[in-house]
C-alpha cells in the first residue's frame, strides 16, 4: 500500500495531479523558453541596428558604396535564416537619379569653419560650388551672396535626397550653434549627380504550410541619407535600421514557426529618395499582389514611450480593432494612435493597388530626425518585444 491509499487519496486523482504538475512544469518551461527567445532576439535585433548604422554602411545611401553594403548584407543574413528567395535571388535591381556629395565639404562663415550635419547642412540638390563672398541680409534668418547662394538659419537641421540638381546652393546652418549674424561665406563643395543608381530591393519568403499561395508580407525600407562629404554620414538608426531589424527578427521567428500562409519579407531601397523601390515593386511584383492578404510596414519603430501610430487605420477598421483587441488583451504598447491614408512611407503604393496594409511608427523618446544624431547609442527600441508579439499574434487572427 503506497502513501496516497493510506491518506485516501484515490491513484486517479494522483495521477491526473501529477499530469497538472508536468503540465505546469511544462508550461514553465514555455514560457521560460519563449523569454530566451526573445531575449536572444533583443540582442540580434540590438547587434543589426549597430550593424546596419556602421560607418562602414555609411548611412546606407549613395556615396562609399553604402546602400550596396546593406543590401548584401541582408541577403546574406536573409540566406543565414533560410528564407527562400521571391525572384532568382534576394535582390530585384533598379535604377534612379540621385545627386550625391562624396567630396569636399567646406563652409566657413566669418571665417570659422562649420561642421557638416552638426552646424551645417546643404541643400540636397546643391551643385559643385566655390566661392568667397559677402552675405546680403534679407530678413533676420535668410541671407544671399546671390540667387544662387544662400544661407539660412534654422533651429532643426533635417536632411532629405534629391533625384535632381538645381542651379542654387542653399545652405543651412544650426542658430544653436552659431549665434552671430553672418556677413562673410566661404563655400567649397562638391557634388555628383549620378543618372543611374543602381539599387535593389531584398525579398524573400517562408513558405505556407496549407495556403503557400496565400501571403502575409512585412515591409521595411532599409536605405538612408548616405553621407555628406567625406567625413559625414546619417547613420538612420531609428530610420529605418530599426524596422529592419524587427523585420529580420519575424523572420527568424516564421522560419522556426512556419504558417499556413506563406510570409514575405521584403526590405526596400530608395525611400528616402521619394518610395522608388517600393513603387518599382508594385509596379514589378515578384508575388501577385492580390494574393497578399495585408503588408505591414514598419518605418520608425525604434522607440514607442509614448505609443505607436497605424496609418490606414480608418481604411481598414475591421483590422485595426483587432489590433486593438490583442493590444488590450495582452497590454502590449501604451497608446494605438489611429491615421487616415498617408504616402508618407512603403506601404503607400501597395495600397494604392488595392493591397491592404498599415504603416506602423512609435512615438516618445529621442526625436532625432533626418539629422547626424540618429543613433544606434541613443536609440531605446522601448517596444521592440511589444510590437513583435502583437504583430505575430495580428498575423495568426489574419488566417484564421
Ligand atoms: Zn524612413
Amino acid at each position: 500500500m503506497n502513501l496516497a491509499n493510506l491518506l485516501g487519496i484515490h491513484p486517479i486523482i494522483k495521477a491526473l495531479q501529477q499530469i497538472l504538475n508536468m503540465k505546469k512544469i511544462a508550461i514553465l518551461f514555455l514560457l521560460l523558453l519563449s523569454a530566451t527567445c526573445f531575449a536572444q532576439d533583443s540582442l540580434y535585433v540590438r547587434k543589426t541596428v549597430n550593424t546596419l548604422s556602421s560607418s562602414a554602411m555609411w548611412g546606407r545611401g549613395y556615396t562609399k558604396d553604402g546602400m550596396k553594403k546593406a543590401a548584401d548584407f541582408l541577403s546574406a543574413e536573409y540566406k543565414k535564416i533560410g528564407l527562400s528567395p521571391m525572384g532568382n535571388d534576394f535582390k530585384q535591381g533598379f535604377s534612379f537619379p540621385v545627386n550625391t556629395f562624396p567630396g569636399k565639404m567646406l563652409v566657413e562663415i566669418n571665417g570659422k569653419s562649420l561642421r557638416p550635419g552638426k552646424d551645417f547642412i546643404i541643400g540636397n540638390a546643391s551643385p559643385s560650388t566655390m566661392k568667397t563672398g559677402n552675405l546680403q541680409k534679407i530678413d533676420s534668418t535668410h541671407f544671399v551672396v546671390n540667387p544662387n547662394l544662400k544661407v539660412e538659419l534654422k533651429d532643426k537641421l533635417t536632411w532629405s535626397v534629391a533625384t535632381e540638381v538645381s542651379s542654387e546652393t542653399t545652405i543651412e546652418i544650426n542658430r544653436k550653434n552659431f549665434t552671430s549674424i553672418p556677413k562673410q561665406i566661404k563655400v567649397d563643395i562638391e557634388n555628383k549627380f549620378i543618372e543611374n543608381f543602381q539599387a535593389s530591393n531584398v525579398c524573400g519568403f517562408v513558405k505556407g504550410t496549407k495556403y503557400p499561395d496565400s501571403l502575409l508580407v512585412i515591409t521595411a525600407h532599409y536605405d538612408h541619407l548616405g553621407g555628406m562629404g567625406t567625413a559625414t554620414y546619417f547613420p538612420g538608426a531609428n530610420d529605418n535600421a530599426a524596422g529592419v531589424a524587427t523585420l529580420l527578427s519575424l523572420a527568424k521567428y516564421y522560419k522556426s514557426n512556419p504558417q499556413p500562409y506563406s510570409i514575405g519579407f521584403i526590405c526596400f531601397a530608395g525611400e528616402e529618395a521619394g518610395l522608388i523601390g517600393s513603387r518599382y515593386f508594385v509596379e514589378n511584383p515578384l508575388i501577385p499582389l492580390s494574393k497578399i492578404k495585408f503588408l505591414i510596414n514598419l518605418d520608425l519603430v525604434g522607440t514607442g514611450e509614448s505609443g505607436m501610430t497605424v496609418v490606414n487605420a480608418s481604411l481598414y477598421p475591421k483590422a485595426f480593432s483587432l489590433l486593438n483587441k490583442i493590444n488590450d488583451q495582452q497590454k502590449l504598447i501604451s497608446k494605438i494612435n489611429p491615421r487616415g491614408k498617408a504616402a508618407n512611407s512603403d506601404h503607400y503604393f501597395f495600397t494604392e493597388k488595392g493591397v491592404p496594409a498599415f504603416f506602423i511608427y512609435t512615438q516618445g523618446g529621442p526625436t532625432a530626425y533626418h539629422d547626424v544624431f540618429d543613433r544606434p547609442e541613443t536609440l531605446p527600441l522601448t517596444e521592440y518585444k511589444d510590437l513583435f508579439k502583437l504583430i505575430v499574434t495580428f498575423n495568426k487572427e489574419m488566417m484564421q
